[in-house]
């Protein structure tokens, strides 16, 4: 059963880990993904799972380091912006750009994944999940599972984060399992993430709680389809 705390990754109930990645995904997703993986192996790709569910606390780390500056910090293009930012407003509105609010990332769903081709990768290179990776060494991956999606042939994955959709910006190694997301969407209770933040040392804090609601419909709402 979903309990209704999940979607903020506060509850753990119903995901089991993921192999070789050594992460955890919700129960409802490991068949499709693992049909997903046989395909992209019969098309010469190796996909790989880089994140996938993400607790609450997680996000909140990385949130938290990027206001102090301890994680770079990029703007809507993905260039480096100068830190501190002193006001925050500006500040969270920046982190916005690549990460989501503690509570409404879609990867507490534990149905996300973010995925890359391990074939492609060169030696030495680390993955960063940025936009030129995709439309580099990952695009004949991309493109196919651009085909994949097209043709209905990706196992009920799909992307999400799609220009025009909302404020977050388009991320292609995003996929979302949408009929398993939709079990968890429908739990969605955003007073309880308001007094999550309430009671939770977060940066931006002043913040987020007097924009919640437009927080809310900008970077939440537009993704649940
Ligand atoms: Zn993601």
């Amino acid at each position: 059963m979903i309990d209704a705390n999940s979607f903020f990754g506060k509850n753990e109930s119903g995901l089991i880990p993921l192999q070789p990645e050594n992460l955890m995904i919700r129960d409802l997703v490991e068949s499709p993904l693992k049909n997903l993986r046989a395909a992209a192996h019969q098309a010469g790709f190796e996909l790989r799972v880089e994140s996938a569910y993400r607790s609450f606390d997680r996000q909140l780390s990385i949130w938290n380091r990027k206001a102090r500056g301890e994680l770079p910090l990029l703007d809507a293009e993905g260039n480096p912006v100068e830190t501190p930012i002193t006001d925050e407003e500006e500040l969270a509105y920046t982190i916005l750009n690549w990460s989501a609010l503690p509570g409404a990332s879609r990867h507490h769903f534990g149905t996300e994944i973010d995925v890359v081709d391990a074939a492609s990768i060169p030696a030495d290179y680390e993955v960063q999940l940025i936009p030129s990776e995709c439309d580099g060494m990952f695009a004949p991956f991309h493109q196919w599972l651009d085909h994949q999606i097209q043709s209905g042939n990706s196992f009920g994955f799909d992307r999400i984060f799609l220009p025009g959709r909302g404020k977050i910006r388009p991320e292609r190694w995003h996929l979302s399992h949408l009929a398993s997301a939709r079990e968890l969407q429908k739990k969605f209770a955003p007073e309880g993430l308001r007094d999550i933040y309430r009671h939770t040392d977060i940066a931006c804090k002043n913040f987020l709680l007097a924009h919640f609601d437009a927080l809310i419909r900008d970077y939440v709402y537009p993704y649940f389809l």
